[in-house]
């Protein structure tokens, strides 16, 4: 695997590629890698002929409150499992080369102001700008996105639609725990306590997906019989659970098609996410 810290030597690299009419596939990732990483990786790797990771700790997708300064990290570890995976090239960019100076941002408008945008204001502005950015860098041919970052994804893809972005983007089904918890970097900073309260975000979802496909149409109770499933656990806080139209975000209150539902909660000081299509 070679590894890139300049986006010169990058282009250059994936430039020749190119020439050589090599078809690039594209990971991006925050790093402490886990299974949920390596199933973009190992899925680049079947369709495409050079796989591109990068890791770079994006800091215009953190609020001010948020954890970037303690987001985990884990190099060397990372780039065993990366090599153990065939990966062909990790870039890794430091934040001044990718954002010093910068004036011009990429947002999805209306898409990233709900669900995870209303608590975390400007996530997704920052989300598509580097994502932008490491696009026109790596110049992939297919994009892999994890189902996990579900909002991301759709955004993503929109993006890419009203752009014009000649590249392909795949979303990838979530990878879990073994007690079905959604793999997370972030997961580290959980107590086993915490680990196990958390189990039930997912047990909510599953619920929520047993109540649909029975008899339950009406959004608002779905919802309910979730809030007190997840109340139970008096370490979980929860910020949101939304049931949508997976291709755009909107509220749905009688569910009659498919449905994207998605929570998130703190547990403890940490901010989790999951959802699930059904
Ligand atoms: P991150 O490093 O958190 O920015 O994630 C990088 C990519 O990995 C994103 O496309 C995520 O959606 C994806 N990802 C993270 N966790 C999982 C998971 N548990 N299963 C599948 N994909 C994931």
């Amino acid at each position: 695997m070679i590894i890139f810290k300049t986006i010169s030597q990058i282009r250059n690299h994936i430039f020749k590629l190119k020439k050589q009419g090599k078809t690039i596939g594209f990971v991006p990732t925050m790093g402490c890698l886990h299974d949920g990483h390596l199933s973009l990786v190992r899925a680049a790797k079947k369709e495409t002929d050079i796989v591109v990771v990068s890791i770079f700790v994006n800091p215009i997708q953190f609020g001010p409150k948020e954890d970037l300064k303690k987001y985990p990290k884990n190099l060397s570890r990372d780039i065993k499992f990366l090599e153990n995976e065939d990966a062909d090239i990790l870039f890794l960019p430091s934040a001044r080369q990718m954002h010093k100076n910068q004036l011009t941002f990429v947002e999805v408008d209306k898409l990233g102001k709900v669900l995870c945008g209303r608590t975390r204001p400007g996530h997704f502005r920052g989300v598509a700008t580097v994502v932008t950015k490491l696009f026109n860098i790596a110049q992939p041919d297919i994009a892999y996105f994890g189902q996990k970052d579900a909002q991301q994804l759709i955004i993503i893809k929109k993006m890419c639609r009203d752009l014009n972005f000649p590249i392909k983007i795949k979303g990838l089904p979530i990878v879990r725990e073994r007690n079905n918890l959604a793999m997370s970097s972030r997961n580290s900073y959980l107590t086993p306590q915490e680990k196990a309260d958390a189990a039930v975000l997912y047990n909510s979802l599953l619920l929520a997906k047993k109540l649909i496909s029975s008899v339950e149409k009406n959004s608002l109770t779905v919802k309910a019989k979730m809030r007190k499933l997840i109340n139970k656990v008096p370490s979980i806080n929860l910020d949101y659970i939304e049931i949508v139209n997976p291709n755009n975000l909107e509220p749905v209150s009688k569910i009659n098609g498919r449905v994207l539902i998605a929570v998130a909660a703190w547990v403890g000081k940490t901010r989790l996410i999951d959802n699930i299509l059904c």
